[in-house]
C-alpha cells in the first residue's frame, strides 16, 4: 500500500510525488472555494464515462467563466495516473480539481492570464458491498445550499454538515429537501419506484447532472422499465415502494429507511436489484 504522500499525482502539467506539491495560500480554491472538481471511477483500469465527467467539468468552467473551458487533456492524465500508481486492477477513484488560480485576495476575477490550478490524483477504491446488497438509511434535511448546485464546485460545506448529521443519526446519507421536494443526496442522486415506475427529480439548477443518474435512465430504457423525470415530494418519497441513490462511489445503493421509518418492505427492492445487475454489466 502506498503512503498517501509518496504517491504520484498531477499538478499544473507535471506528474510529481504528492509531497512535492505546494499550493499557494493565495489560491482562490483555498480562499473562496473558487474551484471545480470531478470524481471519476475506473474498473480494471478503464474509466467509466470519462468523457461525460470532462464535459461536466467544461460546463462548470464555462458557468464560472474560467479562462480555460476545455479539459479534454485530463482523460489522458487520469489514464496515466492509473497506470503509474498500479491501479489497473480492481476499482479506483480519480479526483480532479481545478481552481481559478492564485492571486492577491480580492473578489473580482484575477487578470485573465492567471493560470488555473489543476490537480489530479488516483487511489484504490472498493464498493461498499454490504450497503449495495442490504441498503442504507437516509435522513431528510433542508437544502441550505446555494441555487447553482448543478455546478460541481468545491464549496461543499452544506454537504459535509448534512452528511455528518446523517452519520450522527445512525444513517449513511442525507437527502436534501427544497420547497417540499426531494432534490438529491450529499454525494448522490435519488430515485424512487412507485407502482412499477422509476422516478427521479428532473434536472434543474438545484441538482447535479449525475453521470450514474444518466446511466440508470439508459438502463431503464434497455430493461423497458417505465420511467419519468418528475418532482418527488417529501410526503410521497418516503412512501415509495423502493428508493435508491446513485453516484460514482455508491453506484446504485438501495435506501431502506428514511428518518428511521422503513421504505417499502424495509429491504432492498426488486427493481433496484435488477438495475444493479444491469449496471454491473454496463460498467465492464
Ligand atoms: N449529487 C451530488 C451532490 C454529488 O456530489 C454526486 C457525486 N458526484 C452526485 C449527485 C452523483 O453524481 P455522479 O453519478 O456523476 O457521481
Amino acid at each position: 500500500m502506498n503512503n498517501l504522500n509518496d504517491t504520484v499525482a498531477y499538478f499544473n502539467g507535471k506528474f510529481i510525488s504528492k509531497e512535492h506539491i505546494a499550493i499557494s495560500p493565495d489560491d482562490r480554491g483555498f480562499l473562496f472555494a473558487d474551484g471545480l472538481y470531478e470524481v471519476m471511477r475506473s474498473y480494471e483500469g478503464r474509466i467509466f464515462r470519462a468523457q461525460d465527467h470532462i464535459e461536466r467539468l467544461n460546463f462548470g468552467a464555462r458557468e464560472l467563466r474560467f479562462n480555460l473551458t476545455d479539459f479534454g487533456h485530463l482523460i489522458e492524465v487520469a489514464e496515466k495516473l492509473i497506470r503509474d500508481t498500479n491501479l489497473t486492477r480492481g476499482d479506483a477513484l480519480i479526483y480532479i480539481q481545478v481552481t481559478r488560480g492564485a492571486a492577491p485576495r480580492q473578489h473580482r476575477f484575477p487578470p485573465p492570464e492567471t493560470p488555473l490550478t489543476v490537480y489530479a490524483s488516483a487511489r484504490g477504491f472498493a464498493s461498499n458491498m454490504e450497503e449495495q446488497k442490504h441498503g442504507l438509511k437516509v435522513i431528510l434535511i433542508p437544502d441550505l445550499r446555494w441555487a447553482r448546485t448543478n455546478i460541481k464546485t468545491v464549496g461543499l460545506l452544506p454537504n459535509v454538515l448534512a452528511h455528518q448529521e446523517a452519520r450522527d443519526r445512525n444513517a449513511a446519507e442525507a437527502i436534501f429537501i427544497r420547497d417540499g421536494f426531494l432534490m438529491e443526496g450529499t454525494h448522490s442522486n435519488i430515485f424512487a419506484i412507485k407502482n412499477d415506475q422509476v422516478l427521479t427529480p428532473p434536472l434543474s439548477n438545484h441538482i447535479l447532472n449525475g453521470i450514474t443518474r444518466r446511466a440508470v435512465l439508459e438502463l431503464c430504457d434497455e430493461l423497458s422499465l417505465p420511467h419519468s423525470e418528475q418532482p418527488i415530494s417529501e410526503g410521497e418519497g418516503p412512501k415509495a415502494d423502493e428508493l435508491f441513490i446513485t453516484g460514482t462511489t455508491v453506484e446504485i445503493t438501495p435506501v431502506i429507511a428514511t428518518d428511521g421509518r422503513p421504505v417499502g418492505s424495509g429491504r432492498a427492492g426488486e427493481v433496484t436489484r435488477r438495475l444493479q445487475e444491469a449496471f454491473r454489466k454496463m460498467r465492464t
